[in-house]
């Protein structure tokens, strides 16, 4: 058959499970769209946790792989069948695999048109976690007016989105934060009281202490935990009665099993466990999310805070940041 010519299209692949150093910038052979598929110059490509969870190895991944799965640019190439978007066109996507590259293949169904007045660098850094902030507000937990909140890591990428969408559905967002910086960010998103939770001797019992304090003993409608391991208890405690904890990550670590016991003993507490894909799983669910963000955005009511920028070819150091926890919103790379 035809041979593959390789172009110089720059990647990061993950040549191994393990630590920020199997990530390696290389050329491979430039993607090829096929039906239903275009082929996007990335102008940035979107760095998330999940890119860590695929590169340790917690989530089973082939290796090597090219490694991303968000990104922002300008469509290049159309493949058979697509019938909604042509050469020249700006998108910006959630899911397309082997996003920190050059050049990467995007699904039709997936790509989202960026609004004229949008920047790259914000259509890149909105679609994961803006979807993620915006399933979890107005879906999972929908947030009406005069309830109390409870998240963790206010000042991260998911954090500062969903800190604002609460805020802005009237909620009080009593948040968490490792630093003075970030207590300084999510305050200005809209959290109005700031848990400094590095700081706390017992996270497990100081951290819902402080929450029944300020919620009158009665804890929180809803607690959107992202933290996982470290905070899982904390959050299961801060919770009111026939409240929800909505766990949806696990930045330091999973949480062991659980005992459904234990949701009884909490008053009666509902558990869910959501990830994104469920919530974008139609094209018209999708299109309602991103049509939201996108206008809030233009609107000047969804600040998209770009807390870094690296060049693809320091990915590593990306991931470092980010699992140092030295990151406040969205983390991009330029290829
Ligand atoms: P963040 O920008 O939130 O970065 C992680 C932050 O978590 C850190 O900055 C830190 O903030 C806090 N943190 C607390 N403990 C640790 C630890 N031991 N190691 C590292 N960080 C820690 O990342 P993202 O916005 O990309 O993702 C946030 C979370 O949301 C991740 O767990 C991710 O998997 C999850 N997620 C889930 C989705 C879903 O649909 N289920 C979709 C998208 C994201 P601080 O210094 O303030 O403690």
């Amino acid at each position: 058959g035809a041979s593959v010519v390789a172009f110089d299209v720059r990647a990061i692949i993950a040549t191994a499970a393990g630590g920020p150093e199997v990530l390696q910038a290389t050329d491979v052979p430039d993607p090829r769209p096929g039906p239903g598929e275009v082929l996007v110059r990335v102008a940035a490509a979107g760095v998330n946790f999940i890119d860590t969870y695929k590169r340790s190895g917690i989530y089973a991944m082939p290796f090597p792989h090219v490694v991303g799965a968000e990104g922002g640019g300008e469509v290049v190439a159309v493949g058979a069948d697509v019938t909604t978007l042509a050469v020249g066109d700006r998108v910006a996507w959630a899911s397309a695999p082997g996003s920190y590259a050059e050049l990467v293949v995007v699904r039709e169904d997936a790509a989202l048109v960026v609004p004229a007045d949008v920047s790259d660098e914000v259509a890149a850094a909105l679609p994961l976690q803006g979807l993620t902030a915006h399933y979890l507000v107005a879906s999972t937990f929908p947030v009406a007016a005069g309830q109390d909140v409870l998240l963790h890591a206010a000042a991260g990428g998911v954090g500062l989105l969903l800190t604002q969408l609460a805020a802005q559905r009237g909620a009080r967002v009593i948040a968490t934060v490792g630093t003075d910086e970030k207590e300084r960010i999510a305050r200005a998103a809209g959290a109005a009281e700031i848990i400094r939770y590095r700081e706390l001797d017992d996270l497990t019992t100081e951290l819902p202490a402080r929450v029944r304090d300020l919620t009158a003993g009665r804890g929180v409608d809803v607690a959107y935990d992202s933290v996982g391991k470290d905070t899982f208890d904390a959050s299961l405690a801060s919770v009111a009665r026939r409240g929800m904890l909505v766990l949806f990550g696990a930045s330091s670590g999973p949480v062991p099993p659980v005992d459904p016991q234990r949701l009884n003993a909490a008053g009666s507490v509902f558990l869910t466990r959501p990830t994104l894909g469920d919530y974008i799983a139609t094209r018209d669910e999708l299109t309602w999310r991103s049509t939201e963000l996108f206008d809030a955005v233009r609107a000047g009511t969804l600040d998209v805070r770009v807390g870094a920028t690296y060049p693809l070819a320091d990915a590593a150091d990306a991931h470092r940041a980010l699992e140092g926890r030295a990151t406040t919103g969205k983390v991009l790379l330029l290829p």
